[in-house]
């Protein structure tokens, strides 16, 4: 059964470790991640972008697909399945479809805005039992079509949205989605201090996880950060071992292509990255 992430992050924060977030795009992404988490004994989040929920057909049939497998892999480590980056409208249809935990990104709202459909959000969400993740300060970027400039989050604007009653709170720190340019300045810890002063126990979130290095992802962790989001690094994982197979031939080896053999190192090379992210962030035995 899906669970809200509300005590996984509590729990994480606590712990000083970080649960990730792993985007989803179909069948073999969402089976490749769950089976990682069960072997590992972590929890797990399962992000749906708004685009990538429109390319599975619909958050209805990402609802019915998680759960299947839930049911049929046995899987009974903590599982969220995350809405990424929604809009308003996108956060309601999420809730309505099944989704145990949604994100609003109001970041590109002025901030009286941000906090009032926020504050609207809060209340459906604690009525069911979800977990709602707020964002202040763009994070940098492009991701779906929305794009930021990587701005540094106002720490006061983070304290106004985090006493809302959200479960945990993205604040821009640097941070940027997609793989980080070579004059990249770095992650501002001097910002995240700052939010994590103002902001108490809120677990907070890290977007753009995809090539931060490691010392500052642990930095960060020991900061107050309780929840990395990957995406960008197992696209890059299946597409390298993909095209590996290709440019080896195997497709036209017997039964290469069979789409069943020629899906299959990219979902082997999910797996790994999966792994790697989950003992870099700590989380694995934490289920
Ligand atoms: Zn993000």
């Amino acid at each position: 059964m899906l669970v809200s992430a509300k005590e996984m992050l509590n729990k994480a924060r606590e712990g000083k470790y970080a649960v990730g977030q792993f985007n989803i795009n179909n069948l073999e992404w969402t089976k490749a991640i769950l089976l990682t988490a069960q072997e590992n004994n972590s929890p797990v989040i399962l992000g749906v972008s708004e685009g990538a929920g429109k390319y599975m057909c619909g958050y209805k049939t990402v609802v019915g697909m998680v759960n299947g497998m839930l049911e049929e892999l046995n899987i009974t480590v903590p599982v969220a399945l995350h809405l990424d980056h929604g809009s308003f409208e996108g956060a309601k249809a999420c809730i309505d479809a099944g989704f145990s935990s949604v994100m609003f990104d109001g970041s590109h709202y002025a901030i009286e805005e941000n906090i009032a459909k926020t504050t609207e959000l809060v209340g459906i969400c604690n009525e069911l039992g979800l977990s709602l993740e707020a964002e202040v300060g763009s994070i940098g970027g492009e991701e779906d079509g929305v794009v930021g400039a990587g701005e540094c989050a106002d720490p006061d604007e983070c304290k106004a949205i985090a006493d809302l009653g959200v479960t945990m709170l993205a604040a821009g720190i640097g941070n940027i989605h997609g793989k980080y340019p070579e004059n990249w300045a770095g992650l501002s810890f001097e910002t995240l201090a700052a939010v994590k002063e103002k902001v108490g126990d809120m677990p907070l979130v890290l977007h753009g996880g995809t090539g931060i290095p490691e010392d500052m992802i642990k930095k960060a962790i020991s900061l107050g950060v309780a929840k990395i989001n990957v995406n960008t690094e197992c696209q890059l994982s299946f597409q390298e071992a993909t095209r590996k197979y290709i440019e080896e031939g195997k497709d036209q080896q017997g039964k290469g292509f069979d789409p069943r053999k020629l899906l299959a190192p990219g979902f082997e090379a999910i797996k790994a990255t999966v792994k790697e992210k989950m003992e870099l962030f700590g989380s694995i035995g934490k289920a």
